[in-house]
Protein backbone atom coordinates (compact mmCIF):
# COMPACT_ATOMS: atom_id res chain seq x y z
CA UNK A 1 0.00 0.00 0.00
CA UNK A 2 1.61 3.88 -0.83
CA UNK A 3 0.31 7.05 0.19
CA UNK A 4 -1.82 7.35 3.35
CA UNK A 5 -1.09 3.83 4.49
CA UNK A 6 0.41 3.06 7.44
CA UNK A 7 3.47 0.89 8.08
CA UNK A 8 0.61 -1.48 9.49
CA UNK A 9 -1.28 -1.23 6.20
CA UNK A 10 -4.07 0.36 7.88
CA UNK A 11 -6.23 3.27 6.66
CA UNK A 12 -7.16 6.08 9.52
CA UNK A 13 -10.24 7.91 9.64
CA UNK A 14 -11.82 10.10 12.17
CA UNK A 15 -15.01 12.43 13.13
CA UNK A 16 -14.93 15.98 12.27
CA UNK A 17 -13.85 17.06 15.96
CA UNK A 18 -11.15 14.48 16.07
CA UNK A 19 -12.53 13.29 18.79
CA UNK A 20 -12.83 9.78 17.64
CA UNK A 21 -10.12 8.00 15.44
CA UNK A 22 -10.68 4.57 13.80
CA UNK A 23 -9.24 2.49 11.53
CA UNK A 24 -9.80 -0.25 8.93
CA UNK A 25 -7.59 -2.58 6.87
CA UNK A 26 -5.57 -0.73 3.82
CA UNK A 27 -6.98 -1.97 0.68
CA UNK A 28 -8.80 -1.20 -2.84
CA UNK A 29 -12.38 -0.75 -0.55
CA UNK A 30 -15.54 -0.99 -2.28
CA UNK A 31 -17.75 1.79 -1.83
CA UNK A 32 -21.74 1.56 -1.56
CA UNK A 33 -23.89 4.68 -2.18
CA UNK A 34 -27.40 3.78 0.09
CA UNK A 35 -30.45 5.67 -1.05
CA UNK A 36 -32.99 4.25 1.84
CA UNK A 37 -34.76 6.26 3.67
CA UNK A 38 -33.02 5.63 7.25
CA UNK A 39 -29.81 6.73 5.47
CA UNK A 40 -30.92 9.56 3.67
CA UNK A 41 -32.08 11.27 7.23
CA UNK A 42 -29.44 9.86 8.77
CA UNK A 43 -26.68 11.57 6.89
CA UNK A 44 -28.52 13.99 5.21
CA UNK A 45 -28.08 12.25 2.29
CA UNK A 46 -27.38 9.29 0.54
CA UNK A 47 -24.83 7.40 2.45
CA UNK A 48 -21.47 6.54 0.97
CA UNK A 49 -20.24 4.00 2.67
CA UNK A 50 -16.85 1.11 2.78
CA UNK A 51 -18.23 -2.24 2.16
CA UNK A 52 -18.39 -4.67 5.45
CA UNK A 53 -15.38 -4.39 7.24
CA UNK A 54 -15.06 -7.04 10.34
CA UNK A 55 -11.83 -5.54 11.02
CA UNK A 56 -12.64 -1.83 12.61
CA UNK A 57 -10.70 -0.28 15.04
CA UNK A 58 -11.90 3.03 17.11
CA UNK A 59 -8.26 3.84 18.24
CA UNK A 60 -9.23 6.73 19.83
CA UNK A 61 -12.69 8.36 21.85
CA UNK A 62 -14.41 5.12 22.28
CA UNK A 63 -15.87 6.73 24.99
CA UNK A 64 -17.16 9.47 22.59
CA UNK A 65 -18.57 6.20 20.75
CA UNK A 66 -22.61 6.47 21.04
CA UNK A 67 -24.87 3.56 19.21
CA UNK A 68 -28.17 3.92 17.96
CA UNK A 69 -30.49 0.68 17.24
CA UNK A 70 -31.74 1.64 14.45
CA UNK A 71 -33.72 -2.04 13.58
CA UNK A 72 -33.57 -5.68 14.99
CA UNK A 73 -30.17 -6.49 13.15
CA UNK A 74 -28.55 -3.05 12.66
CA UNK A 75 -27.04 -0.13 14.68
CA UNK A 76 -25.59 3.09 13.64
CA UNK A 77 -22.74 4.70 15.74
CA UNK A 78 -22.04 8.13 15.93
CA UNK A 79 -19.22 10.99 17.88
CA UNK A 80 -21.93 11.99 20.94
CA UNK A 81 -19.05 15.65 20.50
CA UNK A 82 -19.86 16.14 16.97
CA UNK A 83 -22.55 13.90 15.59
CA UNK A 84 -20.47 12.54 13.02
CA UNK A 85 -22.14 9.30 11.75
CA UNK A 86 -19.42 6.39 11.82
CA UNK A 87 -20.96 3.12 11.12
CA UNK A 88 -23.50 1.20 10.38
CA UNK A 89 -23.13 -2.05 12.05
CA UNK A 90 -25.01 -5.19 11.13
CA UNK A 91 -25.60 -7.26 14.51
CA UNK A 92 -26.51 -10.45 12.80
CA UNK A 93 -23.04 -10.84 11.11
CA UNK A 94 -20.82 -8.21 12.75
CA UNK A 95 -19.92 -6.38 9.33
CA UNK A 96 -19.01 -2.45 9.91
CA UNK A 97 -20.18 -0.36 6.94
CA UNK A 98 -17.77 2.80 7.88
CA UNK A 99 -19.06 6.21 6.61
CA UNK A 100 -16.79 7.05 3.40
CA UNK A 101 -16.43 10.91 4.71
CA UNK A 102 -14.34 9.90 7.52
CA UNK A 103 -11.08 9.34 5.82
CA UNK A 104 -9.45 11.97 3.98
CA UNK A 105 -8.47 9.54 1.20
CA UNK A 106 -8.94 6.13 0.25
CA UNK A 107 -6.36 4.89 -2.29
CA UNK A 108 -7.89 2.38 -4.98
CA UNK A 109 -11.57 2.70 -3.95
CA UNK A 110 -14.08 2.17 -6.64
CA UNK A 111 -17.54 3.25 -6.73
CA UNK A 112 -18.93 -0.39 -6.54
CA UNK A 113 -23.20 -0.21 -6.20
CA UNK A 114 -25.85 2.06 -5.58
CA UNK A 115 -28.53 0.24 -3.60
CA UNK A 116 -31.75 0.96 -2.61
CA UNK A 117 -31.90 2.83 -5.74
CA UNK A 118 -36.10 2.90 -5.95
CA UNK A 119 -35.95 5.14 -2.61
CA UNK A 120 -33.88 8.03 -4.75
CA UNK A 121 -35.60 11.34 -5.02
CA UNK A 122 -35.66 12.53 -8.04
CA UNK A 123 -33.73 15.70 -7.63
CA UNK A 124 -30.43 13.94 -7.19
CA UNK A 125 -28.03 11.52 -9.47
CA UNK A 126 -25.36 10.32 -8.74
CA UNK A 127 -22.73 8.97 -11.57
CA UNK A 128 -19.96 5.65 -11.53
CA UNK A 129 -21.20 3.22 -10.08
CA UNK A 130 -20.59 -0.47 -11.22
CA UNK A 131 -24.85 -1.44 -10.62
CA UNK A 132 -27.38 -0.53 -9.46
CA UNK A 133 -29.50 -2.32 -6.99
CA UNK A 134 -33.11 -2.36 -5.45
CA UNK A 135 -33.27 -2.73 -2.11
CA UNK A 136 -34.76 -6.04 -2.18
CA UNK A 137 -32.67 -7.39 -4.61
CA UNK A 138 -29.82 -6.03 -2.22
CA UNK A 139 -31.22 -7.67 0.62
CA UNK A 140 -31.51 -11.00 -1.16
CA UNK A 141 -27.57 -10.41 -2.36
CA UNK A 142 -26.27 -10.01 1.40
CA UNK A 143 -28.37 -12.79 2.90
CA UNK A 144 -31.39 -10.51 5.04
CA UNK A 145 -33.99 -10.60 2.42
ZN1 LIG B 1 -16.51 14.02 16.91
ZN1 LIG C 1 -29.54 2.71 3.65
Amino acid sequence: MSGIADSDERLRGRCLCGGITLSVPAGAHAIHACHCGACRRWHGGPALVLQAVDDLRIETGDTLVRRFASSQWAERAFCGACGSSLFFHSTGDGQHYLSAGLFDAIAGARFESEIFIEAKPDWYALEGAAEHLTGEAFLARIGAG
